[in-house]
């Protein structure tokens, strides 16, 4: 797939990255995160929460909180729990209300659900429960794969042995590898996608390269990037 990019060149400070000419170049292993956060701001700017629409506050003056907001974040579209990639494809600046509010609902369940979360009356309330009790059964089948949790067209099907693993974004056996695992165990199926760059190096997804290698996977599903080209070297 491709990453969404601004139109324009632009040089990441640090020169971490670069965007140059519709591709986007990486210099330093361990900065896609990084790059990822703000190529999202760039496209769709910091200043204006994407779900509601308020302001952020730049000024003291700006109390009224139905027009400002304090603090800027990014919401994954696709909730990171059912493997939603971090990228800006998958990405939008939004308030922290909105964000948390949003939590690990998809778009479409929590435009539906924003039409009576703040509503108190006794059948908004029914229909509230309701809501929940339907989105955690469909959550539920996501997780063992049952429903479609990410556009098919993004994924591809590769042989992990020829993916360049780079050990400069390698982190220990931690905590966030034993959840994947737990995950792993219970519902028979990675939790999250590698992502890898056109000329295949490991971008995201270390702890998903390493239990797919553990349980003898030959092949993981990952998210090529096909305008996004790995130039880092180990120094
Ligand atoms: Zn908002």
């Amino acid at each position: 797939m491709k990453l969404m990019l601004p139109d324009y060149n632009y040089m990441f400070e640090g020169e971490i990255a670069e965007v140059k000419d519709g591709v986007l170049y990486i210099y330093r292993p361990g900065a896609f995160k990084e790059v990822m956060y703000k190529l999202t701001y760039l496209i769709f700017g910091e200043t204006e929460c994407c779900f509601c629409h308020k302001k952020l506050r730049t000024d003291i003056s700006e109390i009224d909180e139905d027009k400002y907001f304090s603090q800027i974040t990014l919401d994954h579209l696709i909730p990171q729990e059912f493997g939603g990639p971090t990228i800006p494809n998958n990405m939008r600046p939004t308030c922290s209300r909105c964000n948390n509010l949003k939590g690990n609902m998809y778009l479409d369940e929590f435009m539906e659900y924003c039409k009576f979360e703040t509503k108190i009356d006794k059948e908004s309330k029914i229909l509230k429960r309701k809501f929940k009790e339907e989105l955690q059964l469909k959550q539920e089948k996501r997780k063992y794969g049952q429903i479609e949790s990410i556009p098919k067209d993004w994924i591809s099907d590769e042989l992990i042995r020829t993916i360049y693993v780079n050990f400069w974004i390698s982190e220990p056996l931690g905590v966030e590898y034993f959840k994947q695992e737990k995950f792993y165990k219970k519902y028979k199926r990675l939790p999250k996608l590698a992502i890898i760059s056109q000329n295949r190096f490991l971008l995201d997804g270390f702890n998903t390269i390493l239990l797919a290698k553990y349980n003898f996977s030959e092949k993981i599903n990952v998210i090529v990037l096909e305008n996004v080209y790995y130039k880092g070297f180990p120094e």
